[in-house]
């Protein structure tokens, strides 16, 4: 493979909550030894420690709405400046909106944006299973990838927690955003020639065989 495009690669990540955006960006990160940005793993990190962003953050989040774009496209830029983002990275999370996105092209050189289509039966499952450490952010799910001990995160000892926007009511909320919002995204990257369409019905393993696949090929195409 050539190790040159995969040290310069940059990824996008999309998909309805529940997909598996985080595990699968996570392992993605990993196997490239590339940076992983997720938006929202950077904002429960500021609501938790109470920041300005925090503050401004939290009702959005909490009522499985959007934060406003330009909040998000601030952070997003400042980020991206960083030196662990200056070559490879993997987006996470974002963009989430058509305006989002178009700022990004501004800043970026997006090379490939993976859209993990998941069935809606299954999103609800997912989520409502699903359990994070309140120390690294590590992913769990009560019945597909449980910790070795319960309520324990086998990465950093964290104690599990469920997101709050991880309860029923605030998950329907943010499927409607995600139909409304983010998804014209797919259309958006598609015209691009970007996407590549991964089917994320399966278990974690086999969704990720699929992505290494099609990344590697991609990578081969160059
Ligand atoms: P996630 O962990 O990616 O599911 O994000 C959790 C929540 O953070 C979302 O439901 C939004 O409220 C907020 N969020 C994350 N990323 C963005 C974004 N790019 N634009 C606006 N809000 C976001």
């Amino acid at each position: 493979m050539n190790k040159n495009k995969v040290g310069n690669m940059k990824i996008v990540i999309l998909g309805a909550p529940g997909a598996g955006k985080g595990t699968q960006a996570e392992l993605i990160a990993k196997k490239y030894d590339i940076a992983h940005l997720s938006t929202g793993e950077i904002l429960r990190k500021n609501i938790i420690t109470r920041t300005k962003l925090g503050k401004k953050a939290q009702t959005y989040v909490n009522k499985g709405k959007l934060v406003p774009d330009d909040i998000i496209i601030n952070l997003m830029k400042e980020k991206m400046r960083s030196k662990e983002c200056k070559k490879a990275f993997i987006l996470d999370g974002f963009p989430r909106t058509i305006a989002q996105a178009t700022v990004l092209n501004e800043i970026a050189d997006i090379d490939i944006v993976l859209n993990i289509d998941v069935n809606p039966s299954i999103l609800i499952k997912r989520l409502s299973g699903r359990r994070s450490c309140a120390n690294c952010g590590a992913i769990y799910h009560l019945l597909s990838n449980p910790p070795k001990k319960q309520g324990i995160c086998d990465k950093c000892k964290g104690k599990l927690y469920q997101r709050d926007d991880d309860k029923i009511e605030t998950v329907k909320e943010r499927l409607i955003t995600y139909n409304e919002q983010t998804k014209p995204l797919i259309d958006f990257y598609s015209s691009k020639k970007k996407l590549i369409t991964i089917n994320g019905n399966r278990a974690i393993e086999a969704n990720f065989k699929e992505i290494v696949e099609k990344i590697d090929s991609h990578i081969k195409s160059q």
